[in-house]
């Protein structure tokens, strides 16, 4: 019985770190493709919050929402005004500790009034990504990062 029950907790660990482990790919691709995707044709981006200019592979990809939040941790929807994530500059994401507040004036203006409260909310709603789930999101990422110019 102890020998069973050890068993399936090696089990669980083994699916928490292949969890884990999709998640990190996931996140990976979610931030190249956000950076890339925000760089003119000479691979130059502004940073979402100061509007600094930089080269995309020095960027962040920074979050308005907390990535603690699964549920909105890769929304990236622009085509529905639905968006927690941003090119960010390593300042303004890091030192800076990610101007939250000015994020979430840059969405109203851009998406339109409400956008950063919509999301807020959405934040804490629970959502459950499977295994399956996240490497269905990290592949159409990587896919749309191919795919740009
Ligand atoms: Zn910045």
């Amino acid at each position: 019985m102890r020998f069973a029950y050890r068993v399936v907790n090696i089990q669980f660990l083994k699916m928490v770190v292949k969890k884990s482990k999709a998640k990190a790919k996931l996140d990976k691709a979610l931030s190249d493709y956000v950076r890339k995707s925000s760089a003119d044709e000479n691979g130059i981006a502004n940073c979402f919050t100061c509007l600094d200019r930089k080269s995309w592979k020095l960027m962040d990809c920074g979050h308005f929402i907390t990535r603690a939040k699964m549920s909105t941790r890769w929304l990236y929807k622009p085509s529905e005004g639905l968006v927690n994530v941003a090119c960010q500059c390593k300042r303004c994401n890091g030192f800076l500790g990610g101007q939250q507040y000015v994020f979430s004036k840059r969405l109203d203006a851009i998406y339109g009034e409400g956008t950063a409260d919509k999301i807020l909310r959405m934040s804490n709603e629970t959502v459950k990504f499977s295994i399956a789930d996240l490497q269905e999101m990290t592949a159409h990422y990587n896919d749309l990062f191919r795919k740009l110019p």
